[in-house]
């Protein structure tokens, strides 16, 4: 039988360069943002990844502290050690391997992210990434709400020679625990050395991978490694997969948000007159106060 599934085509593969940090607990590099890469990914509009880094005991807690944010949700995956999470609007948690945290900064909010006291004391290696999904135009403004997403919660959808996390969005008719506002899969893919596979998306979706370990093989014989982004065409529904060692990569794949996009810093809005109004929202203190 033959297969009539369109493939989507590697369009583009970008590497992350660069360390900066985040407050003083987060050595990320930036994968891409909402100047760059983030206006064809959108509603993905930013990704920070912290390769594994190991930090020493310390009395005092490391992070970044308080700080706003409007207009999107940050979405931050624990891979290794333990942050905390404290907003305005009452939420926070704890999250620690495998754990998740969804936080609608919607009309706006004001958070710090910390390494967690008991990490911070014992030390020992840090991974995560933080990705920032869009909000539509007319959901901008939305009231703020934080969701803590345990591991023991994601369900794995099986696949040939690997399994996906499914975050949010549904694979396989499994569904993610994450409450999205639109269309969207955000799932941890791990594949099988040897694996020889692939992932079906709708077509008319934009669709991302981004290897954490490892190298895997596309279709057109072009490969990701460690710390590369492969960018796929919306049109098309397919993306065969191969490789030879272990992998680990993140999915990232939703209807997209086609509307124009201002961010500066912590904001992302449609306009430059709404980044301006958010500064002054943030500063008469309308996005709230940490307690
Ligand atoms: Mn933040």
């Amino acid at each position: 039988m033959t297969d009539t599934t369109t493939p989507k085509s590697l369009q583009q593969i970008h590497t992350a360069t660069g360390r900066h940090w985040v407050g003083d607990g987060f050595p990320v590099s930036t994968v891409f943002a909402y100047t760059d890469l983030g206006r064809d990914l959108n509603p993905f509009i930013m990704l920070d990844y912290a390769a594994p880094y190991v930090f020493e005991p310390t009395e005092r807690r490391r992070g970044v502290g308080e700080h706003p944010h409007r207009g999107f949700e940050t979405v931050t995956v624990v891979y290794d050690g333990h942050l905390e999470h404290r907003d305005s609007s009452g939420g926070g948690g704890t999250i620690g391997p495998g754990d998740v945290q969804w936080m609608t900064a919607g009309a706006g909010i004001v958070h710090e992210e910390m390494h967690t006291d008991a990490f911070a004391r014992a030390g020992g290696t840090m991974r995560m990434a933080q990705l920032w999904v869009n909000l539509p135009a007319e959901l901008k403004r939305t009231p703020p709400g934080y969701q803590t997403i345990l591991a023991s919660t994601i369900p794995t959808a099986a696949i040939a020679g690997g399994a996906l996390r499914v975050i949010a969005g549904e694979y396989a008719g499994v569904r993610g625990p994450a409450k999205t506002f639109t269309p969207m899969n955000v799932c941890d893919v791990r594949l099988d050395a040897g694996a020889d596979t692939a992932l079906d998306l709708p077509s008319g979706w934009t669709a991302a991978l981004f290897v954490m370990e490892g190298q895997v093989e596309m279709a057109d014989g072009r490969a990701l490694g460690a710390g590369q982004l492969g960018i796929f065409s919306r049109d098309g529904s397919r993306i065969a997969l191969r490789c030879d060692g272990p992998v680990q990569a993140l999915l990232l794949a939703a209807e997209p948000i086609d509307e124009p996009m201002v961010g500066y810093g912590p904001f992302v809005m449609n306009t430059r007159e709404e980044i301006v109004e958010a500064f002054r929202d943030y500063e008469a203190g309308r996005m709230g106060r940490l307690a």
